[in-house]
């Protein structure tokens, strides 16, 4: 299976953690990493074991995920 390619766009992600929540791989975690306003930001921690649903990707409320 191909490995995907998850990126966030640090400048515009807000923290909220919906895309954490909704992963249903469990990929990303929040990291230690804070964006401009403050707010802790989201990596996939366990880019491995993503299935390309791309949920992540359409429930970001701000757009910043893409997966390919
Ligand atoms: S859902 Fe979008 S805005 Fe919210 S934490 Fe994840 S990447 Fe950031
Ligand atoms: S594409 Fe699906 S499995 Fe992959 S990180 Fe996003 S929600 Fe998780």
């Amino acid at each position: 299976m191909k490995m995907m390619e998850i990126s966030i766009d640090k400048t515009y992600c807000k923290g909220c953690g919906i895309c954490i929540k909704a992963c249903p791989k469990c990929v990303f975690a929040m990291s230690e990493e804070r964006q401009s306003f403050g707010s802790l930001i989201p990596y996939p921690a366990q880019k491995e074991k993503c299935i390309g649903c791309k949920l992540c990707e359409m429930l970001c409320p701000d757009g910043c995920i893409t997966v390919e």
